[in-house]
């Protein structure tokens, strides 16, 4: 392992922490509010059978308690291009907060 790849790793786990910490923060695409406490939480990660040129192993998928939908971001704060989707899979239903 280079040092670029302990660089990388690192910041992806920062960016995951970073996250987890402010995805309740992030706005619903179509309501325009803060998903809140009342927002559903749940994880995606990429498929262990799918081999794809990406970056993204995983992020959170956040149901809005007002529109009732589904949003799958990345750990930055970007929504998930819906066309990857099916590289990915929930994994968790419900998050376990240790912090
Ligand atoms: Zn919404």
């Amino acid at each position: 392992m280079g040092r670029g790849t302990i660089v990388v790793t690192a910041l992806r786990y920062w960016r995951e922490w970073r996250g987890r910490k402010l995805c309740r923060h992030w706005v619903c695409p179509k309501c325009q509010q803060p998903f809140g406490d009342k927002a559903e939480l749940k994880q995606w990660e990429r498929r262990q059978d799918i081999g794809i040129k990406s970056a993204l192993f995983s992020g959170p998928v956040m149901r809005c308690a007002h529109c009732a939908e589904d949003y799958w971001f990345t750990w930055a704060g970007h929504l998930l291009d819906p066309g990857m989707r099916s590289a990915f899979q929930v994994v968790a239903s419900k998050w376990t907060w240790d912090a």
